[in-house]
């Protein structure tokens, strides 16, 4: 095929984590491999007719190093690319991806090509390594297109045979193949025999420019309760310097200890500028503020429900939200609308 007749292009960004390893044979070290050389290492590569093209992070990192500011530099890479290349795909760690994929949900306003994140279990070089089939699904799933226009159109993550909504997953395994969980939103397709796309759940494309938000707030933190949590703990969380929001992690439809210091701690912080977002600790289900008496309070005092947002999404939300600067009534108002398919309101 000559470059003339290849007509779909990819870039492959590659951040780190298991599924760029190989064991050094001198070493036996679990080192990054070289993605220079990677038609050698998978030659079927050859077989697509797509030009893939390589960016490696540097340097690349197990993704429990990721940083708000790794996720600035990645959506740096897809803006100054975006022309050139019809999709993208991101190699990156299993542990944090969800974050990551969840944060780039929201930095990338208008995206109508995909970002499909991949990652593996086992390393590439393993003989049953999950890597594999991860990395050549994730690139089709990329170069998918009809009439002209991206099939997934959206961050999403590829996993197994799964591919979800970005900002939808958790990492709930870590040992299965099938590692994420898109516990409040069905797939965007199934992966057997056939890449069976779900066009119902999938984002549709606006054809409008890309517009790529950088200024995140990391003024927000998370705040997991659990039977016995003391007084102490609340109110050393509350007393972070400079803190804007708190994501509160609450038992099932978003409830928590009625007792008054909690309330009341809640209430002052809330009364002193401070946003508080109830989320969740279920891995599916929805916060309903007032379903019961556990949570009355919370409604009462101003903590704002988020639906059935994930942790990660609520977390990137808000730096996404704050450091755009929006007036605080407008920060609340869009906490409780989905903006990048976040979240379900019946
Ligand atoms: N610790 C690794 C990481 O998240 C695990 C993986 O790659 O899946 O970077």
């Amino acid at each position: 095929m000559t470059s003339s007749e290849i007509k779909t292009h990819l870039l492959i960004i590659y951040t780190g984590g298991t599924i760029g390893m190989m064991k050094d044979p001198v070493s036996g070290a679990l080192v990054p491999f070289d993605f220079e050389h990677i038609y050698d290492q998978m030659p079927i590569l050859k077989n697509f007719d797509f030009k893939i093209d390589f960016h490696s992070f540097n340097p690349l990192i197990d993704s429990s190093n990721m940083k708000p500011s790794f996720w600035i530099q990645l959506a740096e890479i897809i803006e100054a690319k975006y022309e050139l290349y019809d999709g993208f795909v991101v190699l990156h760690g299993s542990d944090t991806m969800a974050y990551t994929a969840s944060a780039l949900s929201f930095m990338l306003e208008n995206l109508n090509k995909p970002v499909v994140f991949t990652g593996s279990q086992l390393p590439m070089d393993v003989i049953r390594t999950d890597g594999r089939e991860n990395f050549l699904t994730a690139i089709e799933i990329a170069a998918s297109k009809e009439d002209e226009t991206s099939v997934v159109p959206e961050v999403c993550i590829f996993f197994e045979n799964q591919l979800m909504r970005g900002n939808r997953t958790t990492k709930f395994n870590a040992e299965r193949f099938n590692a994420f969980v898109s516990g409040n939103y069905p797939l965007l397709a199934e992966v057997g025999i056939h890449i069976r796309y779900q066009k119902n759940n999938i984002l549709k494309p606006n054809f409008k420019k890309l517009k790529v938000h950088t200024k995140l707030d990391f003024n927000v933190t998370i705040l997991k309760l659990f039977p016995g949590i003391s007084e102490s703990v609340v109110k050393s969380t509350l007393a972070i310097p400079g803190l804007k929001a708190l994501i509160l992690e609450t038992f099932g439809s978003g409830n928590a200890p009625t007792d008054s210091w909690f309330i009341n701690c809640l209430e002052e912080a809330i009364k002193n500028g401070l946003i508080i977002y109830n989320v969740t600790q279920c891995k599916s289900g929805s916060v309903d503020i007032g379903k019961y008496e556990t949570s009355l309070d919370l409604g009462r005092i101003g903590v704002i429900g988020g639906y059935d947002i994930t942790t990660e999404s609520a977390l990137a939300k808000l730096m996404y939200l704050i450091g755009e600067g929006y007036p605080k009534e407008r920060v609340l108002e869009l906490l409780q609308t989905s903006i990048r398919g976040e979240m379900t309101i019946e």
